[in-house]
């Protein structure tokens, strides 16, 4: 081959290599393209000779560009130059973490060892000056040309990857709480049911027997308050989970705070008298008594703190109530503490901050053998926060304890300036209600013969219906003013309490309007929101108290007796 030929053919060979290596630079460019699709940084080094062998590549905008000129800085020879360059951008705390990972012996020692792939996680400034959290990533290999240890090296930014694992982490550790608390939940139901369901069908079982009158006597008082404690436990369970589902709402209603102290204090006494408690009330520290609150959330509390009060102390002891002014309140408000003190067991400092908790007693409770279930004050907390107030507990063991209670409350307008002339509750006349006919629709044949039975001791005359479509037909046969008030179950086959309700208030009759009391084991509020919809005066809960539905009768009819033409009670 002449000269001239040889020339050409190298001239051909170098085109071929030059086409060959513009074509491995597209390569290595698709790749790195691909690699920083999921990093923002990325570079190849030397790990033998502490070389870059490609410059730092970063991701921009979807564009690869050369990290040191995007940084305006010159290009980087020697890799631990660089790792010097950007400590500075590490958390200075993370900085003797950030040495050790990046040190190149360190990394020479990995490759020998195996360990091929090296991660480390910090927070670091980026290229745009913002906080990240960045994943590190360095994979080790052998150059088969020189045989030097080689790193590819790549940089995440993990910040919202880890923002989005740490939300998941804590609804999965929610989720978790919530299913272990409806475990622990149910459990603890279950035993605190039975309890007071053993000895109220124990002693029925007794009761089976021929018996002397004293025992018949004793077994039935067991059987009542071993039935009280269901009622409280029951009721109890219920207004936490109601309160806890976030679906409890507050009524708003004119309250003399003097009336509701003391129909509270009422309560309390037959307690306080059995257990020879010396039991005060002071609501002297009052300057405006009449608010806008939900009175029967407020009543909750104080009588769920005296109630404890009143177990947690000895016979003898001493219980206190106090409403006093608290703290400054905005113009139209008044803040009160009420205030529960007692000398009686005391609470271990260590358990004072679960005292709020579902199903927590104090061991010294427990063993002192009084009766509860750990969820009176989780109601109370409860209520407490849904009324925007605040609970705190002082208490030494072995000397008392005191429960405060702060609430900022609406004031009333006063019409009068005069705020002593309070409307007073009225007064029920009982002997006037003897004799009134009343028309008790239950479709339970028990609940009947109890009903019948209690309203019967309080004089009252009684008509049955069993079921909601009776109770419309017995009203359209009866001429006007044949019944006093209709006490209405609200679940029945037929035809439900709501809808005979309705019909009976749209009947064309004079007495339409008489008093109608849903008697019920529907608790929620929206269970008495629902019975006032449908016309109902008010909402007697199952099971009867009969002071209570009494009362409530006794109530209703007066208030109806100014607007219609009842005969007088
Ligand atoms: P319980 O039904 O057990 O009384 P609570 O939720 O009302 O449930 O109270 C939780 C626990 O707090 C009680 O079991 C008792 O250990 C403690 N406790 C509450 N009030 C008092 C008090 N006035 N004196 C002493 N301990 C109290």
């Amino acid at each position: 081959m002449s000269e001239k030929d040889k020339i050409k053919q190298l001239e051909a060979e170098i085109e071929q290599l030059k086409w060959q290596l513009a074509y491995a630079h597209e390569r290595e460019d698709s790749y790195r393209k691909a690699i920083l699709q999921d990093s923002v940084t990325y570079f190849e080094i030397n790990v033998t000779k502490d070389e870059f062998i490609t410059s730092a590549a970063q991701m921009v905008n979807g564009e690869v560009r050369d990290l040191f000129e995007f940084l305006k800085i010159p290009p980087f020879k020697k890799y631990t130059d660089y790792v010097k360059y950007w400590i500075v951008n590490t958390d200075e705390k993370d900085r003797d973490r950030y040495n050790e990972f990046f040190d190149l012996e360190r990394l020479k020692k990995c490759y020998e060892k195996g360990k091929y792939e090296q991660i480390y996680e910090s927070h670091t400034i980026d290229v745009f000056g913002r906080r990240r959290l960045c994943r590190y990533c360095f994979l080790l290999g052998k150059s088969e040309l020189t045989g030097d240890i080689i790193a590819l090296a790549f940089a995440k930014d993990i910040t919202e990857e880890e923002e989005k694992r740490k939300i998941l982490q804590a609804s999965l550790r929610e989720a978790n709480a919530a299913n272990v608390a409806r475990h622990t939940f149910l459990s603890n139901m279950s035993h605190d049911i039975r309890t007071p369901l053993n000895s109220i069908l124990g002693f029925a079982e007794l009761l089976t027997k021929k018996q002397d009158e004293e025992t018949i006597a004793d077994y039935v008082d067991k059987i009542q308050v071993s039935g009280k404690q269901l009622l409280s436990i029951v009721s109890e369970a219920l207004d936490v989970t109601w309160m806890e589902s976030g679906r409890a709402a507050l009524s708003e209603a004119e309250c003399n705070l003097e009336n509701l102290v003391e129909k509270v204090k009422l309560q309390m006494s037959p307690e306080a008298l059995k257990k020879n408690i010396d039991f005060q009330v002071d609501y002297s520290g009052i300057t405006h008594k009449n608010v806008i609150t939900d009175p029967v959330r407020l009543n909750e509390i104080i009588y769920q703190l005296l109630d404890n009060a009143m177990k947690y102390t000895a016979e003898g002891g001493t219980v206190k109530l106090t409403v006093k002014d608290g703290a400054f309140a905005p113009r139209g408000y008044a803040t009160y503490d009420f205030i529960v003190e007692d000398n009686g067991i005391g609470i271990d400092p260590k358990f004072q901050s679960r005292i709020f908790e579902m199903f927590e007693r104090e061991n010294n409770s427990t063993a002192s053998g009084v009766f509860g279930s750990g969820l009176g004050l989780a109601v109370v907390r409860n209520i407490v926060n849904l009324m925007d107030g605040k609970i705190i507990v002082n208490s030494e063991p072995g000397k008392g304890s005191r429960f405060i209670v702060t609430m900022t409350l609406e004031l009333q307008e006063i019409v009068s300036r005069d705020e002593t002339a309070t409307t007073k509750e009225p007064v029920i006349d009982y002997e006037a209600l003897k004799g009134k006919r009343l028309l008790l629709v239950e479709d339970n044949a028990v609940n009947m013969k109890i009903a019948k039975a209690l309203l019967k001791n309080c004089g009252f005359e009684i008509d049955t219906a069993e079921n909601g479509q009776i109770a419309v037909d017995r009203m359209k046969e009866a001429k006007p003013y044949y019944y006093d008030a209709v006490l209405m179950d609200i679940q029945m086959p037929v035809l439900d309490g709501y809808e005979a309700t309705r019909q009976i208030r749209h009947m064309k009759r004079k007495d339409s309007n008489l008093p109608i009391i849903a008697v019920s084991a529907n608790a929620f509020a929206e269970d008495i929101e629902k019975s006032k919809l449908a016309g109902m005066d008010d909402h007697c809960m199952k099971p009867i108290d009969i002071k209570v539905l009494r009362e409530m009768i006794g109530r209703v009819m007066m208030e109806k007796k100014r607007m219609s033409n009842l005969p007088e009670v």
